[in-house]
């Protein structure tokens, strides 16, 4: 029996009639049917073997199993891999010449092409199929996103929407109309005339796609935030758009979660706009920059400066701190950063409208995730505050009625000039004592009030002669004390003759009457050796009662032993 190739491949590789796989298509079976015609047997099969594509086409009625004729031709494609076999089946032998052995080739050839072809076409329709698949998982994924898919015709203003976009504002997938006038009544009346001005720069080419969020109504009248996205995909040759598409996005629970945060902002914002001073988030990296990340609306009563003056640097707040308070300014804020302590501090500001004025400031450090610290802490304006205390020291260190130091200031100040001497040596310093003479007298005579006057007239003297280091003081009734520092006794006596002959020189007015007045003064000097100040006042008190014995309107002095 002659056998052409591949003897393996005379029996099929399959033995279910009509192809395992896949049925060849009519070309192939035609291909069978002229085989058998033009070698006259009883069958012809072509068998196909691929591991991807098996099957047979049979042509004729097989024979019997006992006699069988067989011939055979490989089938192999064009880079010689087998595809299969052709095969001819008869009752009887048969004779086979050259030149059916060369038709048969002839044929298997072709039916190599058709099979090669055939792959081709399933191989481009798998492809097909695959991109099938894609398009129906991306569109089951777009659905499950919340999001719908619509299509414009431009030119005729018909508009289809997905099943999935229908069902975003609770349609079914046979409702709505396909007209883009329908379209917008149901946008909301606030968002239209956006969204029209946004479609129509996309028309126009000004936008590179179309982005719009805005309310649409769904079925049951409520309101949807959503967010289209869409973009021209063809447009005629003069631009004129003609046909988009676009996806729409259902962004209500976003839009609501941006609400609440755009309320908390927005509470923190109004409640630190509210609060008098300056409400302030600083931070600082570990390189040495720093930059305010929040100030409230009080940075520019509290410093003069606005939010944008400071968002990049710290610098222009340092610029407006006074001078002299920079220092602790700077070492307070080092300190409690390097030990993440509290920061308290008092000092001034010198700004371009109002001036020096006292701030506040009290902060919070933390070490944030980067190494660096946060500030969060608040500035306030102590200004009258700290004239209040001001005051209130002045008031306590002053005679109410001669606005003079009262003896407690004035002690205390003697005091500090002792010590300046004791330090410091040089001249030394006179203290003298004055008394009005015979004040009761003038009580008596003119009443209480006009001693009062006197005793002003007096203090008002006394002050139009004191060089700005003297000091003064009411140390009782009507009597004043002075420190002449770096004055030596003589020249004390200078002063002290001088204030006799201004006091006598300008008697106290009251009604046109004349009061005349005379004072007694006892000198002293303010010795290093002096335990306190006291000591030398004592002393310029014993020589003012000599002053006093010797017939008053005198100077006297006691020196130190
Ligand atoms: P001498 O020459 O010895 O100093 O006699 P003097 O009268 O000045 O001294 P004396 O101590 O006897 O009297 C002082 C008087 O000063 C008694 C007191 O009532 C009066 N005096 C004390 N403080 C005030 C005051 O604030 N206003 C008035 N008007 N009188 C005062
Ligand atoms: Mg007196
Ligand atoms: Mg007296």
């Amino acid at each position: 029996m002659p056998v052409i190739g591949d003897p393996s491949l005379t029996r099929p590789a399959d033995d279910g009639a009509g192809g395992a796989h896949c049925e060849p298509d009519g070309s192939l079976n035609r291909l069978v049917r002229l085989t058998r015609r033009l070698f006259s047997v009883d069958v012809a099969i072509l068998v196909c073997s691929d591991a991807d594509d098996a099957w047979q086409a049979v042509d004729g009625t097989p024979p019997p199993e006992s006699q069988p004729w067989a011939i055979e031709c490989p089938v192999r494609a064009a880079n010689g891999r087998l595809l299969g076999g052709l095969r001819l089946l008869h009752g009887q032998a048969r004779g086979f010449t050259d030149e059916d052995n060369q038709a048969l080739k002839d044929l298997a050839d072709l039916a190599a092409m058709a099979i090669e072809q055939r792959h081709v076409r399933s191989g481009e329709r798998g492809g097909e199929d695959t991109w099938r698949e894609e398009a129906r998982k991306l569109s089951l994924a777009i659905a499950g996103s919340g999001t719908g898919v619509w299509d414009r015709n431009v030119v005729t203003g018909e508009i289809t929407y997905s099943p999935g976009w229908k069902a975003l504002l609770g349609y079914s997938d046979s409702e709505l109309t396909t007209r883009i006038e329908d379209a917008y009544t149901r946008l909301h009346p606030d968002d239209l005339d956006y969204v029209r001005a946004a479609m129509q720069d996309h028309f126009d080419g000004k936008t590179e796609s179309y982005e719009v969020e805005h309310r649409i109504r769904c079925k049951d009248g409520s309101y949807k935030w959503i967010c289209s996205r869409g973009k021209v995909i063809s447009r005629d040759h003069s631009g004129k758009a003609l046909r988009m598409m676009g996806t729409t996005t259902d962004i209500s629970a976003v839009r609501a979660m941006s609400d609440r945060l755009k309320r908390t902002a927005d509470l923190v914002v109004n409640l630190t706009d509210a609060v008098p001073g300056l409400v302030f988030q600083c931070r600082a990296v570990p390189e040495g920059g720093s930059w305010f990340s929040y100030v409230s609306a009080g940075i520019w009563d509290t410093f003069e400066l606005t939010a944008d003056d400071v968002r990049a640097s710290t610098t222009a707040i340092e610029q407006r701190i006074h001078p002299e308070d920079l220092p602790a300014y700077r070492s307070s804020l080092q300190k409690a950063a390097a030990a993440l302590t509290p920061w308290h501090l008092e000092f001034r500001v010198c700004l371009p409208l109002q001036g020096v004025q006292w701030r506040q400031g009290d902060a919070s450090p933390r070490r944030d995730a980067d190494n660096g610290v946060v500030w969060h802490g608040f500035v306030t304006d102590i200004t009258d505050r700290k004239r209040a205390e001001f005051e209130l020291r002045e008031h306590a260190a002053t005679d109410a009625l001669t606005t003079l130091p009262n003896r407690r200031h004035f002690m205390s100040r003697i005091a500090a000039e002792l010590t300046r001497i004791k330090g410091h040596g040089g001249l030394g310093s006179a203290v003298l004592m004055c008394d009005l003479d015979h004040f009761k007298h003038i009580n008596d005579t003119w009443g209480h009030a006009i001693g009062d006057g006197v005793l002003q007239h007096f203090a008002n003297m006394l002050r139009t002669q004191l060089r700005d280091t003297d000091l003064v003081g009411r140390i009782g009734g009507e009597e004043f004390a002075v420190v002449l520092p770096d004055t030596d006794i003589e020249s004390a006596h200078r002063f002290a003759r001088n204030v006799q002959r201004r006091i006598a020189d300008t008697p106290y007015l009251s009604d046109g009457r004349h009061i005349p007045l005379t004072v007694s003064i006892g000198i002293s000097a303010l010795h290093t050796k002096d335990d306190d100040a006291e000591l030398a006042l004592s002393r310029s008190d014993r020589a003012l009662y000599y002053a006093k014995q010797r017939g008053r309107n005198r100077i006297e002095s006691v020196f130190f032993r």
